[in-house]
């Protein structure tokens, strides 16, 4: 509370104040105009912002001139990096605070603007999704809601119908943007619970298929949802990785017997390992015979299906329950940016709706779900617009180019890479995942790779990981960076076969 009791000697009349108030009154008046002029620095008028939006921008300019010759990869040191400034009530400023980013975030560990980032599954950040956050952020609308935002709410809807589109699942289906991958597998599985109507002492009798390639989001999805006693089956893979359906319809038929209810396939459109695309269209029959829950995470391969080479291939996840795709992966968003999709919009609607008497203006419309009815989340930023954007000033076109040029790329280097002695390659690969390692003559091969990815990460230019299959250490290359190209694919097979005939000699 204000105290507004003190000092009335130092207060100074304004307007509005009139000889019918009592002191108390002038006090209250004169604290408010006191405060209001503080409160407004919050909103920094036209020169103010031309100010802070120039010097935003010269440092995102510096950053992306100086991109092509950053290193992708530099060693955390903590010991020379600042540590944040402390929070006071005083400013830092702008350009003191833009000064800590360039000498503390913006330094080391792996750089993701990089086109040589090509680890893990690599992420975007093309610039027009920039451009939308800034104005999602300045206009703050409201997306949790219709009733709030009813533009927002119908802008995501029109990217969910396209997503929905292009993965074959019908105009009734629903969905939701949501932070990534991860919350939208939790967000899947979650509705395949609603929908199957498993309650918590039906948990330790719910059998959940899936592969050991599936990423470790859904587990941890299944234990959030309170699902994590459920029955874990763990398919028979076929040389590629893909699960095996005869594994799956051999497994759901021996549960069945034993009275186990079998509940979910978790079935991979692109495996975060090696890129693998279980047989999708099979599985979905299995899962219609049997009534379960196809839940397919295309976080990665998803927006493949935008690709002739690869989409049959993906055609399968038309049948599916729920989707998952990340445009942050998959269309060059910043991080921040996951999509499901749910064929059966009651399912989604029936484990997230909740009515609040505080929301009880906000009419529903069931046509036009409010996203808060349909995901774990109440307000939420505008996300679609940092997607909507860059779909209106580019087009399809070049993603589509990108996402063409990134297969082709991993072809280029698989065929490349097996050139260079000593090197030898995994499978072909199905979408932009390559694995790969060195043999070498005497020694032991895992130790000698760990070493090589150690070399890799000293040079810093380029970013590769490694992981283990069949319980070897093996290096891949993950290409879906939107400024991965053929010379920092060069490049890589450069710096693989320099450091490789370095650590050959030692
Ligand atoms: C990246 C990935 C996830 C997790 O998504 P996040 O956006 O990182 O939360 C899930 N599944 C697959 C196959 C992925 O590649």
């Amino acid at each position: 509370m204000v105290d507004i009791g003190r000092k009335e000697k130092e207060l100074l009349p304004s307007a509005g104040i009139n000889a019918n108030m009592v002191v108390g009154d002038v006090h209250l008046l004169n604290e408010l105009a006191r405060l209001e002029k503080i409160a407004k620095q919050l909103e920094p008028d036209q020169v103010q912002r031309t100010e802070l939006n120039r010097s935003v921008e010269a440092y995102a300019d510096k950053f992306l001139n100086a991109l092509p010759d950053m290193k992708t990869y530099v060693a955390d040191e903590p010991a020379t990096v600042p540590s944040p400034p402390a929070i006071s009530n005083e400013p830092l400023g702008l350009e003191e605070a833009l000064a800590f980013l360039a000498s503390a975030v913006d330094k080391t560990g792996i750089n993701p603007a990089s086109g040589g980032h090509i680890g893990y599954i690599p992420g975007g950040g093309i610039y027009a999704a920039a451009l939308g956050d800034y104005l999602a952020d300045v206009f703050n609308r409201y997306a949790g809601v219709l009733f709030a935002g009813p533009g927002a709410v119908r802008l995501e809807k029109s990217l969910l119908c396209w997503m929905a589109k292009l993965v074959g699942f019908p105009e009734s289906a629903a969905g939701d943007l949501t932070s990534g991958g991860s919350m939208a597998n939790l967000t899947g599985i979650v509705a395949g619970r609603a929908a199957h109507e498993i309650k918590a002492v039906d948990v330790p009798r719910t059998v959940v298929y899936l592969s050991e390639q599936a990423h470790h989001s859904i587990e941890k999805a299944l234990r959030v949802a309170g699902l994590g006693e459920c029955v874990l089956r763990f398919l028979e893979l076929d040389e590629r990785f893909r699960i095996s359906p005869d594994a799956l319809t051999a497994a759901i038929e021996a549960d069945q017997t034993i009275g186990l209810n079998p509940w979910l396939v978790v079935a991979s459109a692109g495996t975060t390992d090696v890129g693998a695309v279980d047989p999708l269209d099979e599985l979905a029959e299995i899962c219609r015979q049997h009534k379960l829950w196809l839940h397919i995470d295309a976080a990665y391969g998803g927006f493949f299906v935008l690709c002739d080479s690869v989409k049959e291939s993906l055609a399968g996840m038309a049948h599916a329950d729920s989707v998952v795709m990340d445009p942050h992966k998959g269309l060059f968003l910043p991080y921040g940016s996951g999509a499901v999709l749910v064929r059966d919009q009651a399912a989604m609607h029936s484990a997230f709706n909740y009515h609040a008497h505080y929301m009880q203006d906000a009419v529903q419309d069931v046509a036009m779900m409010s996203p808060a009815d349909l995901s774990p989340e109440l307000s939420r930023p505008f996300r679609g617009l940092r997607l909507w954007l860059p779909l209106m000033i580019h087009g399809l076109t070049p993603f589509r180019a990108a996402l063409d040029e990134k297969l082709l790329l991993t072809k280029y280097f698989h065929r490349e890479i097996q050139k260079v002695p000593g090197f030898e390659v995994g499978p072909e690969p199905q979408l932009s995942v390559a694995t790969y390692r060195y043999v070498p003559k005497k020694g032991d091969a895992d130790q000698f790779n760990k070493q090589l990815i150690d070399e890799l990460q000293i040079d810093g230019r380029v970013f590769v990981s490694s992981t283990r299959i069949n319980g070897r250490f093996v290096l891949r290359v993950a290409i879906l960076n939107f400024r991965t190209h053929r010379d920092t694919v060069d490049l890589t097979i450069e710096i693989l076969a320099d450091a490789a005939m370095r650590l050959a000699k030692t």
